[in-house]
């Protein structure tokens, strides 16, 4: 057996970033960033005012109060979208709203709840205000000329909203690997009809396709291949070449019809592993060569919990690694929690990875193993918000720290 840091770190080591390209901004969510983004010009462009109210000199209102209001004259409105206005003169204001030009010789905004319009014409303000309230200056969130995101930024909504509020519509980006998924056995039936002895219904596609796509990733469902060795090579040369990553299940283990590895063996630059960890012990990986560069292939183990345990432990660091992501930013991320009640361990001298369900309490995360946990038992597994890691040995006691891998938000 090897360790699941070695495993681990072969996998990511053989992963290569994908090369970057322009993408559309709507596109560029859960990708990473793939230059330095430097502002061409001020955000905000010119200042505006960040209220409603009435564009003053400060030095008019000075005396302003609640009982001795200050009366001015208004001398025209103006709203966001409008290009600049006449300069306020002293002893006027213009009525200005959220977004709009600050005019020349106002250095202030009074918000309009402090404001009592008297006829047409005049105002009165009740609210003395210090040069520069509720105007926001031209650069104030980002002067030209400034690096607003770098190289490597793992894009989320706001920075979407960033590269649009400085121009940047098509940024360059490592794309999401589109991972091509397929399934081996002969026993595997995926139509609906009635199941022959000896047949079962597929369950690995759907959900290792919806957690591929739940990790940031495109997926594309390939379809379930015999356990037959041409069938098995045409299957994954077929996937070699039309996505960037392929995860295969089944066939890896100690079966005599386990051929993915013995195929595998032929087509790809492979390690069979037998990785110190359970559930998900067999593991193949291999690097297929293709006129588009090497296609890594992750064989992961065909029992259903074992697959998408295996392909969140392992495939998630190497496909991570493909979409630009680096460091501790390619693993599923984990917290430590406190187990609410004992969980088993066993010395065998592999890593336990209990399937939980994480819940927020007042006194912090808690953590409850689901009621099965055998690899075969998905319905219990489905439960499961998180793996909590066991090391080698006892297990942990009610009330003890425990490290969690979480597979979905948990709370
Ligand atoms: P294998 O890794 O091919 O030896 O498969 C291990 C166990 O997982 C066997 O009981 C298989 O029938 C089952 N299994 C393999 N592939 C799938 C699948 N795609 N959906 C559901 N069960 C599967
Ligand atoms: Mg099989």
């Amino acid at each position: 057996m090897i360790s699941f840091a070695d495993a681990r770190r072969h996998v990511v080591e053989r992963c290569d970033r994908l090369a970057p390209r322009e993408v559309a901004l709507t596109d560029a969510l859960g990708t990473v960033l793939a230059h330095d983004v430097v502002a061409p010009e001020d955000v905000p462009p010119f200042a505006n005012s960040g209220m409603d109210g009435y564009a003053v000199r400060s030095t008019d209102v000075a005396d302003a109060t609640e009982d001795q209001p200050v009366r001015l004259r208004v001398a025209g409105t103006i709203a966001a979208g409008e290009g600049p206005h006449t300069a306020v003169a002293p002893g006027t204001a213009v009525r200005i709203m959220t977004g709009a030009p600050v005019p020349a010789g106002a250095d202030a905004v009074v918000m309009v709840e402090r404001s009592t319009r008297v006829g047409d014409d005049e105002v009165d303000l009740t609210q003395a205000v210090p040069a520069g309230l509720h105007i926001r200056e031209a650069g104030g969130d980002v002067a030209a000329g400034s690096v607003v995101l770098t190289a490597g930024t793992f894009l989320r909504p706001a920075h979407l909203g960033v590269l649009a509020s400085v121009n940047v519509r098509t940024p360059t980006v490592v794309p999401r690997p589109l991972v091509g998924v397929l399934s081996t056995g002969d026993e595997l039936v995926d139509d609906g009809r009635p199941l022959a002895p000896g047949q079962i219904r597929e369950s690995n596609r759907p959900t290792l396709v919806a957690a591929c796509r739940s990790y940031g990733f495109d997926a594309v469902d390939l379809g379930s291949v015999p356990d037959d060795r041409d069938a098995i090579a045409d299957a994954l040369r077929g996937a070699a070449a039309s996505c960037d990553a392929v995860v295969s299940s089944g066939g890896v283990s100690m079966g005599d019809f386990d051929l993915v590895k013995v195929v595998l063996d032929d087509l790809a630059d492979m390690t069979w592993m037998q990785v110190a960890i359970r559930p998900a012990k067999p593991f193949a990986f291999g690097v297929m060569a293709t006129d588009r560069g090497g296609v890594p292939v992750f064989g992961l183990p065909g029992n259903p919990v074992s697959s998408l345990v295996s392909l969140s432990l392992l495939g998630v660091p190497g496909l991570r690694t493909m979409a630009g992501r680096t460091g501790n930013d390619v693993d599923l991320p984990a917290v430590i929690a406190i187990s609410a009640q004992a969980i088993d361990g066993k010395a065998d001298g592999r890593t336990a990875f209990v399937r939980v369900r994480a819940s927020w309490d007042e006194g912090g995360v808690v953590v409850e193993p689901v009621s099965a946990q055998g690899s075969h038992q998905l319905v219990a597994t489905s439960s499961a918000n998180a793996l909590a890691v066991l090391p080698d040995g006892d297990g942990v006691r009610a009330g003890d720290p425990v490290m969690l891998v979480l597979l979905h938000e948990p709370f």
